[in-house]
């Protein structure tokens, strides 16, 4: 067995068209536990950072502006191989190339707009986690 744990995010196209539970049963029914689970509104600074490793790119600007414009919910995942498993159910970046059956595939609008974020490595989920949640906000399985 290879437990491992996930940052996810609902960025905040989702909360808005109500999406939350549909991605939540979506994440349960493929067997990843939600272990730690908070809304918030970021602020600039704080989608600045999450989203650094993009500054260079052309579209940091509108995806910071876009992840400030409402309400996210983040969430720790945590299962077997949950890293690669959960990016499996969110699908490609572009909703247009994403496989059938994955959130962005049935409910993402754009490319930018794409409903869901998850870690996308084991370093990158410690960081992410450690980003939205302390230690003692994760309620890991007791049986
Ligand atoms: P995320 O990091 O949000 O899980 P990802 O790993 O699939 O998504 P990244 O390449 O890390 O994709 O891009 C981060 C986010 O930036 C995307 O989810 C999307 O919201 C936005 N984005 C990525 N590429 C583009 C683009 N070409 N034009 C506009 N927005 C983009
Ligand atoms: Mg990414």
């Amino acid at each position: 067995m290879n437990i491992e744990r996930t940052l996810s995010i609902i960025k905040p196209d989702g909360v808005e068209k109500n999406l939350i539970g549909e991605v939540y049963r979506r994440f349960e029914q493929a067997g990843l536990r939600i272990v730690a689970s908070r809304m918030l509104q970021l602020s600039q600074a704080q989608a600045e950072a999450f989203y650094a490793v993009h500054r260079e790119r052309p579209f940091y600007r509108d995806l910071v502006n876009y992840m400030i414009s409402g309400p996210v919910v983040a969430q720790v995942l945590e299962g077997e191989n949950a890293i690669e498993r959960h990016r499996e159910i969110m699908g490609a970046t572009d909703p247009k190339k994403a496989a059938k059956g994955t959130i962005r595939a049935d409910l993402a609008a754009s490319i930018e707009e794409n409903v869901v974020h998850g870690s996308d490595g084991a370093e990158t989920a410690r960081n992410e986690i450690a980003f939205f949640f302390a230690q003692s906000d994760i309620c890991p399985r007791l049986r």
